[in-house]
């Protein structure tokens, strides 16, 4: 739900990867290398520190599309071959940690976040890289390190314990977008109500479009991971449930913001399936949820407004998607580098306007556009977005991404959506 947004260009810093055309067959085998790192520090100072690196059994992702061309998120993972001459896969994505470092916590306290990454197996030894985005747009190397994939510490422990489910299953993983939907909060006795909760969210999901035009291109898999205590941990309200994956709510001291500590154990129950998209399914009718690009979706089962929710925060993990509604901040230039702008494709501080959504605005919408009756239905550029009240537009008076009083996405956001499900499923 929240996402904190940085000032970034956007930069065509993949394109001169792209030339040479890789086969998967030729550098990778057909399953997964993780790797989970601690990263810690203060605002000021951070560093990542290795912790593992496991052998999984499935590789979910495309054989076909393996550099990112979209250069979304705030962290991306490189993979080189040995003598970093060749790019052989690559990935955005965003964290928990990032979002972190923007709170007054991070000025003075020194704390540390769980992190994985997920890659195919490479046949032979690999250089790793891990970068972050600078307010200035551009990212710079935060880790680096070297793998051999005949390591012997590479763990390779078998995930047995708990059923698997094929909830919607259209076929070859690596040709579709698998969504793996792991519970938080679901006893033993409730399993019966986690696979009717799952078929009833796959539902709310092949509703609203582009899915619903595309619905054989998204497997939905859920993993049988039995909490011992039913709900989550409110810390507000001093309620604390024991459950598999710790889920809670007022993640950085924000009531509905619902997240996950336990990556570790989060990426664990994942690879029991082949996954592009981890979504945790929290058994409780509070309201909130969250979604972090490339890295998790949450939502709860049983609230009103849970469908809305649902593909809200799969907007943000999915699509990398920014929130287009104000929260909090009152200027764009109280968190944003105004000289540039921001890398997420639906909202824009009009610094280069036409490398947003300008060729979908209609001659005569007057850019600001009013929110009045006659321009609701067009794409303008809508002031309010991104958390701030003023300086910062949106493309539609409403969107998915702005509001649950509407189920559809504005016309940027669903392009995004139908580009991303494209790179999946080719
Ligand atoms: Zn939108």
């Amino acid at each position: 739900m929240r996402q904190i947004i940085f000032s970034l260009t956007i930069l065509l810093l993949f394109g001169s990867f792209t030339e040479k055309e890789l086969k998967f067959n030729d550098y990778f085998e057909d399953k997964a290398l993780r790797l989970d790192y601690i990263v810690a520090g203060t605002a000021d100072r951070y560093e990542a520190y290795y912790e593992q690196l496991k052998e999984e059994p499935f590789w979910g992702g495309s054989k076909v599309n393996l550099i990112d061309k979209f250069n979304f998120g705030e962290f991306r993972v490189l993979v080189y071959d040995k003598t970093e001459t060749t790019l052989l896969y690559s990935r955005g994505y965003s964290s928990l940690f990032y979002e972190w470092l923007d709170t007054d916590e991070a000025q003075t306290l020194s704390r540390s976040f769980y992190e994985s990454v997920q890659m195919p197996f490479p046949k032979a030894e690999i250089v790793v890289k891990i970068q972050i985005r600078e307010k200035n747009t551009n990212f710079k190397d935060l880790y680096k390190i070297n793998i051999d994939p005949k390591n012997m510490f590479i763990r390779k422990d078998k995930q047995t314990a708990y059923k698997v489910q094929k909830i919607k299953n259209f076929g070859d993983h690596h040709k579709k977008l698998d969504v793996v939907i792991i519970p938080d909060g679901y006893t033993a006795a409730e399993m019966d109500k986690f696979h009717k909760d799952c078929a009833r969210f796959a539902g709310y999901f092949y509703k609203v479009e582009p899915f619903k035009s595309n619905s054989k291109a998204v497997n939905f898999w859920a993993v049988d991971a039995v909490s011992e205590e039913s709900g989550t941990d409110v810390p507000g309200k001093n309620e604390w449930k024991n459950t598999v994956l710790d889920t809670h709510f007022y993640t950085f001291f924000i009531e509905r913001y619902l997240t996950c500590p336990n990556v570790k154990m989060l990426r664990d129950l994942a690879a029991y399936v082949p996954y592009d998209q981890i979504y945790i399914l929290v058994n409780t009718d509070i309201y909130g949820g969250g979604g972090i690009y490339n890295y998790y979706n949450l939502c709860v089962a049983d609230h009103p407004s849970a469908e809305q929710v649902f593909t809200h925060e799969f907007g943000h993990a999915f699509a990398a998607l920014a929130d287009e509604y104000e929260y909090g901040y009152e200027n764009a230039s109280d968190i944003f580098d105004m000289s540039v702008e921001p890398w997420q494709v639906n909202i824009t501080n009009l610094v280069n306007f036409d490398s947003k959504w300008k060729n979908l605005v209609e001659d005569g919408t007057p850019i600001p556009t009013p929110a009045t009756q006659e321009y609701s239905k067009k794409v303008g550029a809508f002031e309010g977005a991104g958390y701030v009240k003023k300086q910062l537009y949106r493309p539609t008076n409403n969107c998915k991404m702005r509001s649950n009083s509407t189920n559809d996405f504005c016309p940027v956001c669903r392009k995004t959506v139908e580009d991303l499900l494209k790179f999946y499923t080719e």
